[in-house]
């Protein structure tokens, strides 16, 4: 039996895995549930799981939440704030914790996982990519054990031989990052500038939270996914390639020195991940339908349109930069995202608010996690700088 904290448990990410973890109740026990705000459906899971913890942002809304489970049979101690969820990531109870906190505020607390040796599932790419040698640091001084949940790097960790230290020694000439190009891939980019938040949440084969939705509309995501690689599988740039595929069935592959390139594909559904890390290096139910090659037909691939998707360069640009770069990038990239979401910056601005971000700042070398933070909000106050300049 093994304990699960699900940080994020609100979420897209979240709820697929609270529905694996439902399928295997004689494998797996939720030992901890977080939300940011949406308290009622919170409850609502603590009814379902039982968990011995749930922890919600602010004393107001973990008064909320006791009032809503007070005189239920449950074990669930009501927590608050970053200290609650650092708390829950790291506690001696819990063996594997799901980091599915979108943004940068999902690092304290999944740092504080690798700290304590979890497992650790990780959705939340904000986190690594914003703190990078930080994050890998401290876990190569743990016993922490790292399984990607984002579906490319969940499938390129599939196609690679496990543990794997070194893409050379183990043949691999090029690994192919696979993206779907979201819900603009054809649009005329004359009439990028005035699509909506709706619009660039409505992905055409993924359902996610919105702030992953606008940036797999302007590629951001695929950017920040091939830092998450750089990271992850200690590659080289250029030992990655971002490949289009509509379809979003492969999601991505190895390329190996004899000619061999191995992909994984599914359906598009990330209890395929999901189940795939927690059950590593067995493989359980996902309640994910097999894929139908011959229903599917046809497979598609393209090279990406540079000039339509600049987020693309900017995230390559942040890499080759170093230090701090990847930090500004994100925290530019959230908040102009925020601000697209609320309906002041329009959608092709998003990508020039972190173009100047990234003009203005100088890169420093990430020491701790100090310098991570301090990066992150430097680069914050410039990005809300140059949006009240617009
Ligand atoms: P979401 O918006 O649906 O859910 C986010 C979760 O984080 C919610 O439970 C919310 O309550 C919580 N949260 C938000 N802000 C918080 C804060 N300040 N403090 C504490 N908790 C907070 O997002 P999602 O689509 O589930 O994505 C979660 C993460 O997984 C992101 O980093 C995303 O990039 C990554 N990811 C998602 C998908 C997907 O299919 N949804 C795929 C790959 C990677
Ligand atoms: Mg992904």
């Amino acid at each position: 039996m093994q304990t699960i904290t699900v940080l994020g448990s609100t979420g897209s990410i979240g709820v697929s895995t609270l529905d694996v973890l439902a399928r295997h109740p004689q494998r797996y026990r939720v030992f901890a549930l977080t939300a940011h705000e949406r308290v009622a459906e919170l409850a609502q899971q603590c009814r379902r799981f039982a968990p011995r913890y749930a922890v919600v942002a602010t004393d107001t809304g973990a008064a909320e939440l006791r009032a809503l489970l007070a005189g239920e049979d449950l074990p669930t101690e009501v927590l608050s704030g970053a200290e609650g969820l650092c708390r829950v990531a790291a506690d001696p109870g819990v063996d594997a914790v799901m980091a599915a906190i979108v943004g940068a505020a999902g690092l304290r607390p999944t740092l504080a996982a690798v700290e304590a040796g979890k497992k650790v599932l990780l959705a939340n790419k904000e986190a690594l990519v914003m703190a990078g040698p930080v994050f890998l640091r401290a876990l190569a001084a743990s016993a922490a054990q790292l399984l990607p949940i984002d579906s490319e790097h969940n499938a390129i960790f599939q196609c690679l031989p496990q543990p794997c230290a070194d893409l050379e020694a183990a043949g691999v000439d090029r690994i192919l990052l696979t993206g779907s190009g979201g819900p603009f891939r054809t649009r005329a980019v004359d009439d990028l500038r005035r699509v909506t938040p709706d619009e660039a949440c409505a992905h055409p084969n993924w359902s996610m939270g919105r702030k992953i939705s606008v940036d797999s509309a302007t590629m951001m995501n695929k950017g920040l996914e091939f830092i998450e690689a750089c990271l992850l599988f200690n590659a080289r740039p250029d030992q990655i390639e971002v490949v289009v595929h509509p379809q979003s069935i492969v999601h991505s592959m190895v390329q190996y020195r004899d000619g061999s390139l191995l992909a994984q594909m599914g359906n598009p559904d990330m209890r395929t991940p999901i189940a795939h890390a927690l059950s590593f290096p067995e493989r359980i139910d996902s309640g994910v339908a097999a894929l139908d090659l011959i229903a599917q037909g046809r497979l598609d691939f393209e090279s990406p349109d540079m000039e339509r998707f600049p987020c693309l360069r900017l995230a390559r640009e942040a890499m080759d930069a170093g230090g701090s770069a990847p930090t500004a990038l994100n925290a530019a990239n959230e908040v102009a995202v925020d601000a697209f979401l609320q309906g002041r910056l329009a959608f092709t601005s998003i990508a020039a608010v972190i173009e100047r971000v990234m003009k203005m700042v100088e890169p420093v070398e990430l020491t701790g996690l100090d310098a991570v933070e301090t990066a992150d909000r430097n680069a914050r106050n410039l990005a809300r700088e140059v949006l009240g300049a617009l």
